[in-house]
C-alpha cells in the first residue's frame, strides 16, 4: 500500500495514527525489518486467567482425524452409557431390540449435534453452519445464548481470527460486534478492507466463554481442541490468501504454541498455517486499552498486505 488515500488516513486517524507514524511506517515492505523487540508488551486480550498447560494441542495439521485433540469427549463417554443393560439384566429379545434401536437413537441424535472431526472436514457451508448451531461438543454450549459462526464473504482472501465470542457478541450471533469490533472494521478499512467483502471473521471458538464471574474469558485447551475442526473446516472452504491472528489466543492455538507466548514474540514474522500465511498482530480489545501499541498493530497489518501482495 503507497501513501494512505485522505479516506484511509481518516480511518487511520481514528485508529489513534498520526501522520507521523504514517510516514515511518510508509513503505509496507520495510514493515518486517521495522518490527519492536519482543521485550514489548507481551499480554494480549482480557483475561488474566490464561490456560496455563505447558503445551498447547496441535491443532493445525491441515485436515483433523479422528484421533484428533479436537475429537469429542462428550460422545465417547456418553456413548457407552447408552448401551442399555448390561446382559445379565435382559429378560427378553425384544428389550434387546428396544435397547440397541434406543442406543442408536442417542448416538445418531449425538452425531447430529456434534459430529467427529473427519465429517466436519468434509462438511459444506451449510452443513457446517448447522452442525454449529446445534453443537454441543464442549461445555460453552451451556452457557451460550447463539452460537457465533463468523461472518463474511466465503470466498475471502483475507481471512481474521480473533478469540471467541464476547457479551455482545453472544447476544447478536455475530463476531466483534462491541467496540473492538469497531476497531476491528477501522483496521479493515485502513487496508481498504471492508467487512464481508473479501474478508471473513471468525473466531477460535463459536460460543462465548465466561469464567465464574460471568466475565469472558479464553478458551480452554479443550474447549478451542472441540471447536477446532469447525474453523479448520472454515479455513479449508475459503482457502484464504492470508490469515491474520488477532490476539494471543489465536495465535497460539493456531500455531500450537504454548498459551504463554507473549504477542510480542509472534509479531513480525510471517507463520504457516495449513499451508497459508499467517500473520500475527495484538486483539483490537487490547489496542483500546493500550493505544501506543496500535503503530505496531498498523505495522503488522502492513506486513500482512505485503505478504498479500506476494502471495
Ligand atoms: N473478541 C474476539 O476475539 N472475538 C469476538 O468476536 C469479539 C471479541
Ligand atoms: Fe461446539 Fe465450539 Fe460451541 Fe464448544 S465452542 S459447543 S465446540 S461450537
Amino acid at each position: 500500500m503507497s501513501t494512505p488515500s485522505p479516506r484511509q488516513a481518516a480511518f487511520l486517524d481514528e485508529m489513534g495514527l498520526g501522520p507521523v507514524w504514517v510516514r515511518r511506517e510508509l513503505p509496507p515492505a520495510a514493515a518486517p525489518s521495522g518490527m519492536p523487540a519482543a521485550h514489548e508488551a507481551a499480554a494480549v486480550p482480557p483475561a488474566a486467567d490464561a490456560p496455563v498447560a505447558a503445551v498447547a494441542p496441535a491443532p493445525s495439521a491441515p485436515v483433523p482425524v479422528a484421533s484428533a485433540p479436537g475429537a469429542p469427549p462428550a460422545v465417547n463417554e456418553a456413548v457407552p452409557a447408552m448401551r442399555g443393560p448390561a446382559p445379565a439384566a435382559r429378560s427378553s429379545e425384544a428389550e434387546d431390540l428396544a435397547a440397541a434401536f434406543s442406543a442408536h437413537d442417542a448416538i445418531a441424535t449425538l452425531h447430529a449435534s456434534a459430529p467427529p472431526a473427519r465429517e466436519i472436514a468434509a462438511m459444506s457451508w451449510a452443513e457446517l453452519r448447522e452442525a454449529v448451531s446445534g453443537c454441543v461438543k464442549c461445555g460453552l454450549c451451556n452457557g451460550r445464548t447463539k452460537t457465533v459462526f463468523g461472518v463474511g464473504d466465503e470466498k475471502a482472501r483475507w481471512l481474521f481470527i480473533g478469540e471467541g465470542p464476547g457479551f455482545n457478541e453472544d447476544k447478536q450471533g455475530e463476531p466483534f460486534v462491541g467496540n473492538a469490533g469497531k476497531l476491528l472494521d477501522n483496521m479493515l478499512l485502513a487496508m481498504g478492507l471492508r467487512r464481508g467483502e473479501n474478508t471473513f471473521v471468525a473466531n477460535i471458538v463459536k460460543c462465548r466463554p465466561t469464567g465464574p464471574d460471568g466475565k469472558d474469558r479464553p478458551p480452554s485447551d479443550e474447549e478451542a481442541a472441540a471447536c477446532m475442526p469447525y474453523l479448520q473446516r472454515q479455513i479449508a472452504l475459503i482457502q484464504p490468501t492470508v490469515i491474520v491472528a488477532l490476539g494471543k489466543t489465536a495465535a497460539v492455538r493456531l500455531l500450537g504454541l504454548d498459551p504463554a507466548t507473549p504477542v510480542a514474540k509472534l509479531r513480525g514474522t510471517v507463520h504457516e498455517y495449513a499451508g497459508r500465511p499467517l500473520v500475527v498482530t495484538y486483539h483490537p480489545a487490547y489496542l483500546l486499552r493500550s493505544l501506543t501499541e496500535k503503530k505496531k498493530a498498523w505495522a503488522d497489518l502492513c506486513l500482512a498486505m505485503s505478504t498479500h501482495a506476494s502471495a
